[in-house]
């Protein structure tokens, strides 16, 4: 194996954290459905699609350095959201949760003169900005809605965002 025990774990542990936001933001999606808002749904189905897709480029790597992937359990989210508002938030306050992982394991590759590791974080280094960045201006923009009916109007705009991402 071509990176050490602990960064294999470490990746490993990171494998579970993606799938762990899929799950996050395909319960979101499924909550934002009931409130009838499928627009905002879809920016969420992309979203977990996407997380899902970081699972695997991690995996890849691994088994490129000759080390094994090992799937762990995932949490059933706590899917207790009252609001869109709300689940804009708490995907906000995930991603940068998941910033500081990214860092933390930035900070072990460099620590362990990993120099291939560090090359390949670099890409969920740039990859956070752009989430952190894109799901604030959701956040933004939501606040603005004061009731269902300019949530609603919303979601054109949101439209947009979803057709960006493509
Ligand atoms: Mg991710």
């Amino acid at each position: 194996m071509m990176i050490s025990t602990k960064m294999a774990k470490a990746l490993n542990d990171q494998i579970a954290a993606e799938y762990g936001s899929f799950y996050i933001y395909a319960a979101m999606a499924y909550k934002l459905e009931t409130m009838n808002l499928p627009v905002f749904a879809r920016w969420f189905h992309l979203q977990a699609a996407e997380e899902r897709e970081h699972a695997e480029k991690i995996a890849k790597y691994i088994l490129e350095q000759g080390g094994d992937v090992k799937l762990q359990a995932i949490d059933a989210p706590k899917a207790t959201w009252k609001s869109c508002l709300e689940i804009c938030e708490g995907a906000l306050e995930h991603e940068k949760y998941i910033t500081k992982r990214i860092h933390d394991l930035m900070a072990l590759a460099h620590k362990e003169n990993d120099y291939a590791t560090a090359s390949f974080l670099n890409w969920f280094v740039d990859e956070q900005v752009e989430e952190v960045a894109s799901t604030n201006e959701l956040v933004e923009m939501v606040k603005l809605a004061k009731t269902p009916g300019h949530l609603l109007q919303l979601e054109g705009r949101v439209w947009r965002l979803v057709e960006a991402r493509k």
